[in-house]
């Protein structure tokens, strides 16, 4: 188990809330594992953690995370005024700002994190699948979004570090 004892409150906030939203950091390492699985020889989940608690830091990754679940929750409770409302709650398709606010998390490693993104967006493995059913009552617009771009950044962050034999920041 890695040790985040100088987190930031910022980073605090945005690891608890992907928690109580029922997102673990293994949800996100095993849709890593999903991604990087046939590229890469003896991969573990230990690498995949590693990987997500790396992108967990970056301090746009945190922001984005925070902003996007405080818009879900906000949904959730019908506290926005319309049509923001029936836009979030709906999962509306054009609304698309819960991907413009993704991308800011998939840019992080640069563009085999779009491709990535893309994959694991349209497949919906293992919790995607789970954030996607509509009949929880929960509200996820945003979340899918989060956890599929993490991972995706995640993927590209363990493929670049591969590829140069060391980690990277
Ligand atoms: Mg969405």
């Amino acid at each position: 188990m890695e040790q985040h004892t100088n987190a930031t409150a910022l980073e605090k906030k945005a690891r608890s809330w992907l928690q109580e939203r029922g997102v673990t950091i293994d949800d996100i390492a095993d849709l890593v594992y999903y991604l990087q699985n046939k590229y890469q020889d003896n991969l573990t989940m230990d690498d995949c953690r590693h990987h997500v608690h790396k992108v967990l830091m970056k301090r746009e990754v945190q922001n984005a995370i925070i902003t996007g679940i405080q818009l879900d929750v906000l949904a959730e409770k019908k506290l926005l005024e319309e049509p923001l409302q029936e836009a979030i709650s709906i999962d509306e398709s054009l609304y698309g700002v819960d991907e413009i606010i993704a991308f800011s998390i998939v840019n992080v490693y640069g563009s085999i994190g779009f491709t990535n993104y893309g994959y694991i967006d349209k497949q919906k493995p293992g919790i995607l699948a789970k954030l996607n059913d509509k009949s929880t009552g929960q509200c996820h617009t945003f979340l899918d979004d989060l956890v599929g771009a993490i991972a995706a950044a995640a993927s590209s962050r363990l493929a670049h570090s591969a590829a140069n034999d060391r980690d990277i920041d």
